[in-house]
């Protein structure tokens, strides 16, 4: 069936403004990192993606080894943009990025001019874009110069390829550092993609600052860090959860100890006292103050896109609340 977006899907999202840039990005965006591979179910991804753009989702984020396999993400997302998505290209913030490995040889990887600009031509025929909204460095380089990988992004800002630039997992003085050749060149970096949750908050310790002072803004990557701060692993490790499946290596089934499951028990109890499930107070948690412009979700299932957005219908914490989490993180 041909797909029509609801209509009323810009009446239930929040749009935060990223920095001091004119772009807003929804406090909750999807990622497609997972779930959306050439050995995952076609029309599953392309459900998420309906609902996701229905409840006022405008930002969707890949990177070129999306899979698997490596490209494939791009692929299958391109398919989706051109049947259901074309008329709503003006509607969405695309981003995706280059920086671990994708091909063979000393320009597959890391944060070359060389590297850059053939990865992201290659991005955008996967996805049959003329160009995305955001091109991310998507780690940095310990051996090219920091001043090579930035003129990559100015580059293709300036050839029309992307619209803005972002940095993800650079630290904070990388960060700064990066920040202060962007500026030199004339293309602001408008946006860094961390790993943030309850369960890791190093940004606090420095990056936040450091994109503050800056006026750039923030999306945090695994805010539910990676299903671990949601219902699923509460009493134990689902079948057909990330945990328990060998294509995924993030995410071991060693790694949920009955110590993190009795933290998770304990945070969910404040979140049922909140009237959230504890997925919906982790986004809350991650979004609280205003910090940070999104939260970079990821999905198996509509379901959860569902749950999911509906977090923003309380995003206020109490102190107590707050220190009720902290102790909790700390024990
Ligand atoms: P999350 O921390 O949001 O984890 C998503 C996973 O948690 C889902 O796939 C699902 O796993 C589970 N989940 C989500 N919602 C619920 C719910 N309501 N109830 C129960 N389980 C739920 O993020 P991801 O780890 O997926 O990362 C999100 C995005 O961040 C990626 O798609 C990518 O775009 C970006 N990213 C960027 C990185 C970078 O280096 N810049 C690195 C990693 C990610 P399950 O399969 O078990 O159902």
């Amino acid at each position: 069936m041909v797909y029509q977006a609801n209509s009323e899907r810009y009446t239930q999202m929040k749009y935060n403004r990223t920095g001091r840039s004119g772009i807003k990005l929804p406090a909750i965006s999807l990622g497609l990192w997972n779930n959306f591979g050439g050995t995952d179910t076609y029309e599953n991804g392309r459900a998420m993606l309906r609902k996701a753009f229905d409840l006022g989702i405008t930002h969707f984020d890949l990177a070129n080894n999306y899979g698997p396999p490596p490209g494939s993400a791009e692929e299958m997302f391109g398919t989706m943009l051109k049947t259901d998505f074309a008329p709503y290209r003006d509607e969405m913030i695309i981003s995706t990025k280059a920086g671990y490995k994708m091909w063979n040889g000393p320009y597959g990887e890391w944060g070359s001019k060389k590297y850059l600009v053939s990865s992201l031509d290659q991005s955008l025929k996967r996805m049959g874009l003329d160009y995305v909204d955001i091109f991310y460095s998507h780690r940095p380089d310990p051996e090219t110069p920091l001043e090579e990988t930035m003129a990559a992004l100015d580059l293709i800002v300036r050839q029309g390829k992307a619209l803005y630039v972002g940095l993800s997992n650079y630290n904070a003085e990388q960060t700064a550092a990066a920040i202060a050749i962007l500026n030199q060149l004339g293309t602001p970096l408008l946006i860094h993609q961390p790993k943030y949750s309850m369960l890791e908050r190093w940004i606090e310790n420095g990056l936040q600052d450091v994109l503050d002072d800056n006026g750039v803004g923030s999306i945090a990557f695994c805010p539910l860090a990676q299903g671990l701060l949601t219902s699923k692993y509460l009493t134990n490790i689902p079948s057909d959860s990330r945990a328990m499946k060998a294509t995924i290596p993030f995410l071991n089934e060693k790694d949920i100890t009955s110590e993190l499951i009795g933290k998770l028990q304990q945070l969910n109890a404040i979140a049922a006292e909140r009237g959230q499930s504890l997925a919906q107070m982790s986004l809350a948690w991650a979004l609280r103050g205003g910090r940070l412009t999104s939260a970079l979700i990821g999905a198996s299932r509509v379901s959860q896109i569902e749950e999911n957005v509906a977090a923003l219908n309380n995003l206020d914490f109490s102190t107590e609340e707050l220190t009720a989490i902290d102790q909790i993180l700390r024990s």
